[in-house]
């Protein structure tokens, strides 16, 4: 299949394709292959500069064009993203590994992001707010100005439009950091938005180190508000150097969610969701992964069969021949899933599926079910990203919530059941900031999604992102006078 990819990229700032100011660059691997795709401008802390300093510059006029016009343009961005979703599948696919069919969603995931926020740009306004006789209250929404966001490497190209369209929509002006693993898409959508009709330094987006330019980025005094997706560690370090400025940050962090299962649920239905939750979407590496499976003790035996049976069938290959699991993105998070391979078998013995790397280049690992885990376990408190499932046996009820709320973790949280009363009393009393009910994944740009507890705080996607890309101003006005 045809590469896309180029052998150079640099920084995307000012409406320019530019080096890095020390000129260094890092390279993009092909995590099927584990051969470079390109070399990638390294942008760091004066790169960063440059770029906040552009947008600076930028923010007055995209502040005050008409909230319509930044809707039109949003949806120009809309449109060419999805005239171009072939050519940017295949580049996510080569950048990050996961299956073609997979990157494809994620690119019109990019697309609908702009387009739901385009709708948006122009139904952002305040209350007015009634005080006594000689008084007119009202508040305003208004932009936060400099926006910096943080990427991760599991969802490049769909997280570029979740966090960048509402920030735009909003009136802020953008600096976009990729993940040094995978900055190829948002690169692509940055020049895409230019010839759309984005004015030169709305968007600018700086690949670069975690260390170098995201530390630049979250520490910057002059940026007014910090949208960081990725890991507890790296989100607390992030917190604290926005902290100094006082500058409001948001953060999506980890996640080892339960999966709950009742007899009564339908059976086909539970295991068509747990095998996506876990090993459907990008080999186990998405924050809101089913991680934790507790299946109850009268079906216990007869789910983990079937799930076993289907685990093994998945198929595990590159990404672009579209199999079922694509390689880990790197040799970082393979060396850290295989880690867990082991601590698995030390905690709860060998997996009933899965447990492999296959022996080929590629950063490739058999979708793993471990039976029998204890909730105490690492392999059932710590977030593994990778295609490894736990599975903990529960009795009833009372208990199954008390196991899915025993984790540091709070992001998204499943049940299956036919009982609706069972089910919303779930809902009610998981801590957690998504449920779903008799599916997995549900949901789309429209609705909220954020942590609970250490899972982060903040909430992206939907009219809520709105909220954290804007800050109200309540304007007061004695009319009496
Ligand atoms: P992982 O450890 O799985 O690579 P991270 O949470 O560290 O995940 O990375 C998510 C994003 O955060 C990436 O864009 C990465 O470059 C960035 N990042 C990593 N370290 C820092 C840091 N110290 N300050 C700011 N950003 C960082």
């Amino acid at each position: 299949m045809a590469t896309e990819t180029i052998d150079q990229y640099e920084l995307l700032i000012d409406g320019e394709l530019v080096p890095a100011a020390s000129n260094d660059t890092l390279k993009t691997l092909n995590p099927a292959t584990e051969d470079p795709i390109g070399d990638v401008a390294a942008g760091d802390a004066e790169d960063i500069d440059r770029a906040v300093e552009s947008a600076s510059d930028a923010f007055p006029a995209w502040r005050d064009t008409p909230p319509q016009e930044r809707g039109r343009v949003l949806t120009a961005i809309a449109d060419a993203i999805r005239k171009n979703a072939d050519r940017l599948a295949r580049i996510e696919t080569q950048d990050n590994g996961k299956p073609l069919s997979q990157a494809t969603t994620d690119v019109e995931d990019c697309a609908r992001y702009f387009e739901y926020y385009a709708g948006i740009a122009d139904k952002i306004h305040g209350d007015s707010i009634p005080l006594t006789t000689e008084y007119v209250d009202y508040t305003l929404r208004e932009p936060l100005g400099v926006t910096g966001q943080i990427i991760p490497w599991n969802f490049p190209i769909s997280l570029v439009g979740r966090t960048i369209a509402p920030a735009l929509a909003a009136g802020n002006v953008a600096v976009a950091k990729p993940a040094e693993q995978t900055p190829l898409t948002a690169l692509e959508v940055g020049k895409l938005a230019l010839d759309a009709g984005l004015p030169p330094g709305v968007l600018n987006v700086v690949p670069g180190f975690g260390a170098e330019a995201g530390a630049a980025l979250a520490s910057h005094p002059a940026v007014n508000g910090v949208s960081f997706t990725g890991s507890v560690v790296t989100g607390q370090q992030v917190a604290k150097m926005a902290v100094d400025n006082v500058t409001p940050v948001h953060l999506e962090l980890g996640g080892k969610s339960p999966n709950v299962v009742f007899p009564d649920a339908d059976f086909e239905t539970a295991i068509d969701n747990t095998i996506t939750a876990i090993f459907g979407t990008a080999a186990g590496q998405v924050c809101s992964a089913g991680s934790r499976l507790l299946v109850h003790e009268e079906i216990h035996s007869e789910f983990v069969d079937a799930l076993t049976t289907r685990a093994t069938e998945l198929s595990v290959g590159p990404g672009m021949e579209d199999h079922d699991v694509g390689p880990l993105v790197s040799a970082d998070q393979y060396d850290k899933v295989r880690k867990y391979l082991d601590i698995g078998r030390d905690e709860a013995g060998e997996p009933v599926a899965g447990g492999e790397a296959p022996e080929r280049s590629g950063y490739f690992i058999e979708p793993t079910i471990f039976d029998h885990v204890d909730n105490d376990m690492r392999i059932a408190q710590e977030e593994i990203f990778g295609p490894v499932l736990s599975v903990i046996e529960f009795s009833d009820e009372q208990e199954a919530l008390e196991l899915a709320n025993d984790v540091d973790y709070g992001l998204v949280a499943g049940i299956f059941t036919s009982d609706v009363g069972r089910a919303h009393r779930f809902a009610r009393d998981v801590r957690a900031g998504q449920v779903y009910i008799n599916e997995w994944f549900a949901g789309g740009v429209e609705t909220p999604f954020g942590g609970y507890k250490q899972s982060g705080f903040g909430r992206e996607k939907g009219l809520e992102a709105i909220r954290s890309y804007t800050q109200l101003k309540n304007v007061c006005a004695n009319i009496d006078v």
